[in-house]
Order: C-alpha cells, then structure tokens, then sequence
C-alpha cells in the first residue's frame, strides 16, 4: 500500500495513493500518517478494505508522507564502501582516521524541520553555505516501536520506506566537526513522494539512482549496505526506544558532490531526482518551485 500526505482544498488530509487509477482514497480528517502507523493493525485493513471516496491526484499538493516527524530522523553516515572511501578522500571528513570504514554505525540526526515534500523548493541557505551538496538514501519509517530490537526481528518493526535526501552542507559539517549544524538547515530533507508498506516493497536489494540536471550522479543497490538495516535498527534501539513513525536514513552511496575534482556542488536552479525501485521519484529543485 502507497500512503500519501497531501494538501486538498486547504486541508492537510493523509490517504491510499491508487497510482494506476491516479487517485487517493483520504483517511479521516485529523488521521496522519503518525497516528495511522501508530494503530496500523486497526488502521491498515480498514484503509484497504473501504476506500473513501477518492479525490483526483491531479487535484492535490503531495507532501512529504511525514510533514513533521516526532523527533529528529536517524541517518547514517558512511554506510557504502565507495562513498566512505570518496568522503575520506575529500577532505570534508573532519572525522577521518586511517581507516575510512567504519567499525560501528556512524549515527547523526536532522532536526525535524528539516523535512519538505516532493516538488518542494529547496532552501540553499546561501547566507550560511556555499557547498551544498545531495545524498539520495533509502529511508525506513519504523511501525511497531520498542528497546533492544535484535537483528533476527528488526524487520517486524520496519512499517514501511521512504526515499530521502539527505541535503548537506559540507562547509558546515566540515567547519563544525559534529554534524548536526550542517545536516540540519531547514528543507534540508526532502522526503516522499510517498510512503510504501513492507508489504509491498519486500525483503530484496534496492536499485538507487539520483540525478542532477539529468546527469546521473548516483547509481547503487541497497544489497551493498555496510549496515545493512536489521543491524542499524539493533544499534539504534539498543539504548534508545524506537517509536511508531520514527524515520531512519539509511546511508548514501558513491557518487556526491565531494567525490568529484572539483566537486559539484549544488546551484540554485538545479533539479535533484532520485529514484528508487518500488518507492517511486523525488524530484526537488534548489532554490525554485517546480
Ligand atoms: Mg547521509
């Protein structure tokens, strides 16, 4: 099942994408994709099985499929060879040791207000950054919460996925050693374009591709995950309660701006698309509506 966060008519309504019918059958009013996660054994069959009636796609705003999380999104950092081996070479990695692989999950957060839909304009903050880089990744939306989540039953507590971007600001992740600061700047986490239930998406590899102006940057399988997700789901969560609709990016592959000589960085005007399979598009402009 394909959930959607949208605006209708000046109201923000959650509901079942029908992509072929180009459709959107609307939970009730006030039901977010939070809340529906939260009592998904409840809330699931009933949005499949009685559809409310359905309101034309062409006909609504699509929002990121969690506009405003609860709490910061969980990322990981340097989780595919290649790009770890890219990020140590560039000299952003304020971090680096001898080794560029890490022994455990490099784990980070962005603040909730990171968060903008697909379409949505791009903030490029040039006031306080002039190297703004992408990094297309895999998100996973948690569905049932809890503590000391083993590896064996990681996925029973994986809802569904998302794609992110996990738009960064390598002069300030650089500058100020911890990475929150440049991690976090607002619409810096273009989510969506929607949500899609483990169901549906199964157990198999990913392919990842981001493009930049139509240029593929990004090219990737999830198969090649250092840590792959049972394992960040066990870390995490160790210590820490996962919550229904707690979001976890994954990682970026090989492939970002750092990793070129000279590097790419982002320009106002540039169009980010990344696409992952069984999950869709998101399409982002820096700086522009769409
Ligand atoms: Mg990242």
């Amino acid at each position: 099942m394909k959930l959607v966060t949208f605006r209708h008519q000046g109201t923000e309504l959650t509901g079942v994408l029908n992509q072929e019918a180009g459709n959107i059958s609307p939970a009730a009013a006030g039901e977010d994709l939070v809340t529906l996660i939260g009592t998904w054994q409840e809330s699931g069959p009933r949005l499949a099985a009685s559809p409310a009636a359905p309101i034309p796609t062409a006909e609504v705003e699509l929002l990121a499929p969690i506009p405003v999380p609860r709490r910061n999104i969980f990322c990981v950092g340097r989780n595919y060879t290649e790009h770890a081996k890219e990020f140590a070479n560039s000299g952003y990695d304020a971090t680096a040791s001898a080794s560029h692989l890490p022994e455990f999950p490099v784990v980070f957060t962005k603040a909730p207000s990171t968060v903008t839909g697909p379409g949505a304009a791009v903030d490029p903050h040039t006031a306080v950054t002039s190297e703004l880089d992408y990094e297309a990744e895999l998100g996973v939306i948690i569905g049932t919460g809890g503590r000391g989540i083993t590896k064996e039953n990681a996925l029973d507590h994986v809802w569904g996925y998302t794609i992110i971007n996990d738009v960064t600001a390598r002069d300030l992740q650089k500058n100020h050693k911890q990475w929150f600061l440049g991690k976090s700047l607002d619409t810096h986490c273009p989510m969506g374009p929607w949500a899609v239930t483990a169901d549906e998406v199964g157990t198999a590899p990913l392919d990842l591709l981001c493009t930049v102006n139509g240029e593929t940057r990004q090219k990737a399988t999830t198969a090649d995950l250092i840590f792959d997700i049972p394992a960040i789901i066990e870390t995490i969560s160790a210590g820490i309660t996962l919550q229904p609709g707690d979001i976890i990016a994954t990682g970026t592959p090989v492939g970002v701006g750092i990793g070129f000589n000279p590097p790419k960085f982002l320009q106002t005007g540039d169009v980010v698309e990344i696409s992952i399979s069984k999950l869709g598009t998101l399409t982002n402009t820096i700086g522009g509506q769409q």
